[in-house]
């Protein structure tokens, strides 16, 4: 199982999807952890209350840029509304608080949890865009 979920996510940290900027992004977020030496700016075009297109650009261990490029690809294209909701679960399962579905590449981060030191690398993505999405560039 361990296997498997290291696998998953070396998929997403050696093929993201969308890494990237966007010129003149609605929000472009930058944020650091510096325990870990990770950085991730994140970049997001808004239109109608959606995420039109969303983008990462960083450096930093495997499970920071795996999570980014995770984030990236299940957020774009969402409601705002959603988009929040999305976040705030994935921010309650990494702080303990129940689980990903089984079979979710989400999955592969739960590990994680284990290591708490570790847990601000999976969220780093994911807090740049909340943060973002609270108070957008444009
Ligand atoms: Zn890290």
């Amino acid at each position: 199982m361990r296997d498997l979920y290291t696998q998953v996510l070396m998929d997403y940290y050696r093929r993201p999807k969308y890494r990237g900027r966007i010129e003149e992004a609605d929000v472009e977020r930058r944020l650091l952890n510096p325990l870990c030496g990770d950085e991730v700016t994140v970049y997001a075009s808004l239109s109608d209350g959606r995420i039109s297109d969303l983008r990462f650009e960083g450096r930093g261990c495997s499970i920071s840029q795996a999570s980014a490029a995770m984030m990236t690809e299940r957020l774009l294209g969402k409601t705002l509304g959603e988009a929040r909701a999305e976040i705030s679960s994935f921010e309650k399962v990494m702080t303990g608080e129940g689980s990903f579905p089984e079979g979710d590449d989400l999955a592969a981060l739960q590990g994680v949890i284990q290591y708490p030191s570790r847990i601000r690398c999976a969220t780093l993505a994911w807090h740049a865009l909340e943060e973002g999405l609270k108070a957008p560039d444009r």
